[in-house]
């Protein structure tokens, strides 16, 4: 017998990312994700909104941008709607990993993919970052109008991303797919990613591996030292209610300038994007 062979490297197109947004924030928020990690990211980004936007291709969305046809209210069923979708299409592409983040989120696709690669997408992968430091239970209703209680489980903030493995994501499909993920999540009352939560863990058994590289605003941004942020696979920012609570970035950008801080880092990251401030020769 030869050698071993080694896995395959995990390439770019095995990763689906899907990005939760509502069309109010196409302008506010979408558009600098377009200019910045998404356009590092083409291939692997699925923009899941509610409303069409003839706009989003003049952005640069390219053709990956799924009018989910779920309402544009900010209620559990239509969270839990989007992942649904997110997850039929994730299903359908046959990709090996399937990542979810919101439309305030900063991904460094090369991140994920290193963190990505340390796993195999046929073992029950669950990757993200707790939002509270203890598990959680939920009331379910059962036939009959009763309730019970569910076991404890953990589960992946939304806000900061999370990932599932293909191998796990199928044997959800039970409970999450073609819709039956909103009937999982009315079942439970549980958030969209709370819900994600209860299927791997309270159903399936498996465990949410607790990484701290995924952020959200819930968090202290300003904590992460300056010289990690860079390290990290999520970033997020406070936005207009919490200002201040953005990543502690230097570069050529001022706050007025770039209050979310997401210019920075991709400048920091990827210094030949073309509006990049043009660094100093020595
Ligand atoms: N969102 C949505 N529909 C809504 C409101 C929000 O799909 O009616 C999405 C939004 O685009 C974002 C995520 O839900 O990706 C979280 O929204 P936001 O950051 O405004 O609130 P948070 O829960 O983080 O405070
Ligand atoms: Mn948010």
């Amino acid at each position: 017998p030869g050698p071993t062979r080694a896995a395959p490297r995990l390439r770019p197109d095995d990763v689906f990312i899907a990005v939760k947004t509502t069309r109010k924030n196409h302008g506010p928020r979408l558009r600098l994700l377009l200019r910045t990690w998404i356009s590092r990211a083409r291939r692997q980004t699925f923009i899941f909104t509610d409303g069409d936007d003839p706009e989003l291709q003049l952005l640069g969305a390219g053709g990956r941008v799924v009018n989910t046809n779920c309402s544009a209210l900010r209620t559990r069923q239509a969270l839990c709607c989007k992942m649904s979708v997110e997850y039929d299409k994730f299903i359908e592409s046959g990709r090996k990993w399937f990542c979810h983040v919101d439309d305030d989120n900063y991904v460094n696709p090369e991140g994920l993919l290193h963190l990505l690669s340390a796993f195999s997408p046929s073992q029950d992968v669950y990757l993200g970052r707790p939002s509270l430091d203890h598990p959680i239970e939920a009331t379910e209703r059962v036939p009959g109008g009763g309730t019970v209680t569910t076991g404890k489980f953990w589960f992946a903030t939304g806000g900061a991303g999370f990932c599932l493995s293909r191998g796990l994501a199928l044997k959800m499909s039970p409970w999450a797919s073609l819709g039956s993920f909103m009937s999982t999540a009315e079942r439970v009352r549980l958030p969209d990613d709370c819900t994600v939560g209860y299927i791997v863990e309270g159903l399936l058994g498996a465990r949410l591996l607790h990484s701290p590289l995924f952020h959200s605003h819930l968090e202290n941004l300003q904590r992460l030292p300056p010289e990690a942020v860079l390290q990290q696979v999520t970033l997020s920012y406070g936005g207009p209610e919490n200002p201040h609570n953005v990543v502690n970035v230097a570069g050529g950008f001022s706050l007025q300038q770039d209050p979310t801080r997401f210019k920075s880092v991709h400048c920091l990251l990827y210094p030949d994007t073309d509006w990049c401030p043009t660094q100093r020769r020595g």
